[in-house]
């Protein structure tokens, strides 16, 4: 297939072919997913040069992910030969070729440099000391998402000073604006930006450098934009002054995919486009090639119960296929254990792991996931998230355990004693470190006695105050089992009020948090160690991690499952794809409920789910799911009993129930099984019951499992039998064998 095919329209479909002619002037194609939206706008982008003879040179393409930015120059490149003179970027790359080449106009010096996340907190703790309603211990991260957020909308430091607010996220809007300005004029000083204003500056010098901006515009003549509908205001605003000379704005979007509201993505961009331009052609795609029959029907018939929405159709191409199935797990475990049998199965079909993807609402879910797919050896790359005991929450209440533990582990002393921020400063710090290196003690007893140390009266203060801390701890660490001990830490550190502070990122990390603490309770049921043990087995954990997540790595296998949030996914498409816990609290998120249209969100984000699967869907549930070391019961997500009509549940392996006729509420699970036996290899696995297998006993002949007790010899099944009613039978000896 790499010769170009020599008709290009003939390999699209009606309306495909219609917008992909699209010549000059403002066109909206506007279509669900899967219904050929991205391979459209390739299509026009190589029609324009081959048919109109439009120079490469002259066409941009903007889309969200580098990750699709690199794909759509891959399939131009099999279209039309000069491909690499097109422009395919993201808004953020984009604004920085801007920026390099022109940023001098508005006080940008050569060389700038960009502030990734890490450093614009530290350039936010320098500002923000002084100011009156802020205070030295203020959050700094709960002003960096301000501040984020004001760019994304365009939005001044004077701006917000005259927000109808009082209080921006719990900081009086005054001293909010006064952070904001600060924060600009250092970042300024130092000759750097942050990542919104590769936005917001290209702007700004689009309005005040018209020069500039036509010199662009010859670059941009044809413009595109996929994933219209996740546009910000300030992207928003970009993509308009680019191109108001010449209007030749072609935009992709489907509204029911708006994901990012909550990164300030304004639905509204995409419902106003008419508006805004009235002229405008509107293209809209009604056949989706992506999914099975019955996968769409899931898709179409959740999304259908949002009321903030348009119209559309999206009809099945492919036939009916697969059933969807739901699976509700005994619990978390349960719920890894299914999806890694499901996985072996499918490779075991032939399928290569690299066309099966799972996808989960918070990354602290992951860790389940990718514990399970270890047990049996599936290869597993994680897009876009640190593995989990390398995110910096974890890899920080790691390192006051281990202070605790040993009082000399000066690396780990270094990491933490600024988190949460202790009054203990730089100089300080500087100060006991040396004082201890010229002692030959650790820096923790300089802290104790920070006084000899030579630190002043308050600051000396500060520093015993931390030394007795981890004095508590390191008692903790005696007494208490591991997790308690975690729990311990994180409490007593002060580390959840300083995420409590950080809103939604604050509460992801709350999250993480919790499953480290549920983790060392797991860990401490099949191990009798103490933290010390936990905390190795942890740092193995986490160097295998290291290697197995980083983005561009060699040691992951090419044929590897990938697990990524629903967020990620965006765009992509996989032959198999399961969803794990959709339950009430995740999916809905429990955050999503006190907010105006959360739910509605959340129910797009569950259809950007649904619609990445081609074949196969799988959706899982846990009845039980362990958070913070503790099991609380979990729900149905609501938006299963949306999805109702023709989808089937399967209780257990290879055992589906028809639930046409009946509401997902009258659904009550026959038998729920308890966590299942580990094991090693998908052999094993089958002779584990779960619940609802067929069976034959040489006696009684085909009955059906019900419940399922105890494990290993012990195991008991609870088997009903159409000959002799229900009969409790140990599997050891009940000689059963599979239907
Ligand atoms: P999303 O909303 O998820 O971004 P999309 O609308 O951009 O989806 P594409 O990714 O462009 O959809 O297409 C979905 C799948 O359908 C792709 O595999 C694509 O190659 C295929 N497809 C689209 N149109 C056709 C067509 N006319 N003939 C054959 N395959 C098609
Ligand atoms: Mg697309």
């Amino acid at each position: 297939t790499d010769s170009p095919p020599t008709d290009l329209l003939a390999q699209l479909n009606e309306n495909q072919a219609a917008a992909a002619d699209h010549f000059t002037g403002p066109a909206l194609v506007i279509a669900g997913a899967g219904s050929g939206k991205t391979r459209t706008l390739i299509y026009r982008i190589a029609h324009l040069t081959r048919h109109y003879g439009v120079n490469p040179g002259e066409i941009l393409a903007v889309t969200f992910t580098n990750k699709a930015a690199a794909e759509m120059r891959e399939r131009a490149s099999h279209l039309i030969p000069d491909a690499g003179a097109l422009w395919m970027s993201t808004f953020h790359s984009a604004g920085v070729r801007i920026l390099r080449a022109y940023g001098e106009h508005i006080g940008l010096r050569r060389g700038f440099v960009i502030y990734d996340d890490d450093d614009q907190l530290d350039v936010i703790k320098g500002v923000i000391g002084d100011i009156p309603g802020i205070g030295p211990d203020a959050n700094p991260r709960a002003v960096r998402g301000l501040i984020d957020r004001a760019k994304s909308s365009l939005q001044t430091p004077e701006i917000l000073a005259r927000s109808s607010e009082p209080y921006l996220s719990g900081i009086p809007k005054e001293a909010a604006a006064e952070a904001y300005r600060r924060y600009e004029a250092r970042k300024k000083a130092q000759n750097a930006i942050d990542f919104g204003d590769l936005i917001t500056e290209t702007v700004r010098l689009f309005q005040e450098v018209p020069a500039v901006l036509e010199r662009v515009q010859d670059r941009a003549r044809f413009i595109h934009v996929d994933e219209y509908q996740d546009t910000n205001r300030a992207q928003y605003e970009l993509t308009r002054l680019l191109a108001a000379r010449d209007r030749n704005l072609l935009v992709v979007g489907d509204p029911d995919q708006s994901i990012y509201r909550f990164r300030g993505a304004d639905i509204q961009n995409i419902l106003d486009f008419q508006q805004d331009y009235p002229d405008a052609k509107v293209y809209r795609l009604e056949h989706n090639y992506r999914s099975s029959a019955r996968v769409l029907g899931a898709a179409n018939r959740l999304i259908e119960h949002n009321a903030e929405r348009l119209e559309k159709t999206l009809r099945a191409v492919k036939e009916d296929g697969h059933p969807v199935v739901f699976h509700r797990a005994a619990d978390h475990r349960a719920e890894g254990d299914f999806v890694a049998d499901w996985l072996t199965r499918l490779h075991g079909e032939g399928r290569p792991f690299a066309d099966m993807a799972v996808l989960y609402r918070t990354n602290a879910q992951s860790r389940s996931i990718e514990e399970s797919l270890r047990r049996v050896g599936i290869p597993a790359k994680i897009v876009g998230g640190v593995g989990f005991y390398d995110r910096r929450e974890i890899r920080d209440i790691l390192a006051y355990a281990r202070l605790a533990i040993n009082p000399a582990d000066d690396v780990a002393l270094r990491r933490i004693i600024g988190r949460p921020r202790r009054g203990i400063g730089d100089t300080a710090l500087a100060r006991l470190m040396e004082w201890a290196a010229a002692q030959k003690v650790p820096v923790l007893r300089a802290c104790e006695l920070a006084e000899e140390a030579g630190i002043l009266e308050r600051g000396a203060a500060k520093a015993t105050e931390f030394a007795a801390l981890m004095a508590a701890m390191h008692e903790a660490a005696e007494n208490y089992e591991p997790a308690a001990f975690l729990r311990f830490v994180i409490e007593t550190s002060g580390y959840l009020d300083l995420l409590r502070q950080e809103g939604p990122e604050g509460a992801v990390r709350m999250e993480n948090l919790e499953e480290l603490v549920s983790a060392a309770q797991e860990w401490s049921a099949e191990n009798d160690g103490t933290i010390e043990d936990f905390l190795d087995d942890a740092a193995l954990l986490s160097t295998v991690d290291d290697m197995r997540t980083q983005r561009e790595n060699k040691d992951v296998p090419e044929d590897a499952v990938t697990l990524m949030t629903l967020h990620n996914a965006k765009g992509l498409e996989f032959p198999a794809v399961f969803i794990v816990g959709v339950e009430e609290g995740l999916l809905p998120s429990r955050g999503a409920l006190s907010e105006a249209g959360g739910i509605e969100e959340e129910r797009r984000l569950f259809y950007v789910g649904i619609t990445r699967a081609m074949e196969r869907l799988f959706l899982t549930a846990a009845q039980n799911r362990m958070q913070y070391g503790r099991t609380n019961a979990a729900e149905d997500s609501r938006f299963l009993e949306d999805i109702m009509g023709d989808f089937e549940v399967w209780d257990a392996y290879g055992q589906q129930t028809d639930y046409r006729t009946k509401t997902w509420k009258e659904y009550r699970p026959t038998a729920v099984a308890p966590s299942p036996v580990k094991h090693t290899s998908p052999l094993t696995a089958q002779m584990a019951y779960r619940g609802g297998e067929k069976v034959r006993h040489p006696k009684f002949g085909e009955g059906q499992v019900l419940a399922v007790a105890g494990v290993g010899d012990k195991q008991e099944v609870t088997v009903y039998f159409a000959s002799a009613g229900n009969k409790k039978l140990l599997v050891k000896f009940a000689n059963l064998s599979p239907v």
